[in-house]
């Protein structure tokens, strides 16, 4: 059995109680009880990580992938994943590891930050240590150790996230964390609340902070068949980007597919090739994911026109991109790192 590593953000409450100041849930806990996200649980008045260092998948993936398409674009990274979710999205591509508890992992030997950094550092062309497949936010003690050791060795650390977490351990990611992904699973609290089990506010305030820190952030949308398609939601969402976070937000409009229990029909093509239209009258950089269509695929330059990348799949081409994230052909300065 592995050792459980103790916590950060709880408070003690009365007696034995505490409650988890990680995410915006506040998970109130009985001794012996675990959170909803299923990898803290409350031991004696002690909060402790179940899930540290339990890697439960681990590949070299496209950085285009997590999805990132500015982002060192074309190259490859190494991503990590472990077991729980703070949220319960029925529709979710990862079940198997995200709504598992530690019963199901307890056979994995934990793995400590150093092994990881040591293994990302040794693997030819990679730039670094994503954080991804399950809810990232919930390991955030590994996160935290093991992204200051990568940092120090200059591997870049992503997190792709439901963007689920409270300011303070987020002020802790910040300096810490190169790249983010966020999810923005739709425009409306009734949708959280109803297919995520969460809520929409605590992730506009999360993407607002990222966006203040000067952290490279994506956004990623998946458009669900009959519960986010609306055209009305999905305008005033790109209308909230465009004023909160301005007109060069990078959004990734991703087609859903059945999975675990939605079973409803995959997104139609026309749907997403409307909802791109509709998100480039307002932002330059907006791409179609889970879908090979004849647009979404490529970047060009807001001022000239000038192609920069071109993607197909995972193959990813540059053109008029200089190594600054510049224009080759008019100079001007892009949000893209190199
Ligand atoms: S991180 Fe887990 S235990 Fe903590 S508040 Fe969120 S769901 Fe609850």
């Amino acid at each position: 059995m592995n050792t459980l590593k103790p916590a950060l953000f709880y408070e003690n409450l009365e007696d034995t109680t505490i409650r988890c100041l990680l995410c915006p849930h506040l998970c109130q806990l009985k001794n012996g009880q675990t959170g909803i996200c299923q990898a803290r649980i409350n031991h004696d008045g002690i909060m402790y990580s179940l899930n540290y260092g339990i890697i439960t998948s681990e590949a070299l993936d496209p950085v285009e992938k997590k999805p990132l398409y500015h982002f060192h674009p074309g190259r490859k990274i190494f991503s990590i994943g472990s077991f729980g979710c703070n949220l319960s999205c029925i529709f979710c591509q990862n079940h198997t590891i995200s709504r598992e508890g530690a019963k199901t992992f307890n056979k994995i030997n934990a793995q400590m930050p150093c092994e990881i950094v040591h293994k990302a550092s040794r693997i030819e062309d990679n730039i670094g240590i994503a954080y991804t497949y399950n809810e990232p936010v919930i390991s955030v003690e590994f996160i935290l150790e093991t992204a200051h050791l990568a940092k120090r060795l200059g591997l870049h650390n992503v997190m792709v996230t439901n963007g689920f977490i409270n300011p303070t351990p987020l002020l802790r990611l910040l300096p810490l964390i190169d790249a983010w992904n966020v999810d923005l699973k739709a425009f409306s609290e009734k949708f959280y609340k109803k297919l995520t089990g969460g809520s929409l506010q605590p992730i506009l305030n999360v993407l607002k902070n990222i966006r203040k820190s000067g952290n490279h952030l994506e956004i990623t949308h998946l458009v669900v068949t009959g519960e986010n398609d609306n055209e009305e939601e999905f305008r005033a969402m790109v209308h909230w980007l465009h004023e909160e976070l301005g007109p060069d937000t990078i959004l990734h409009i991703s087609r859903y597919h059945p999975h675990y229990k939605h079973h409803a029909p995959p997104t139609p093509p026309e749907t997403l090739l409307k909802f791109y239209k509709i998100a480039k009258e307002k932002l330059f950089w907006v791409y179609l994911g889970n879908i090979q269509l004849s647009v979404g695929n490529e970047s060009h330059c807001p001022k000239c026109g000038a192609l920069l990348v071109r993607r197909s799949g995972y193959f990813t081409e540059i053109y008029e991109l200089g190594e600054e994230g510049d224009c080759k052909i008019c100079g001007e300065h892009l949000p893209f790192i190199r």
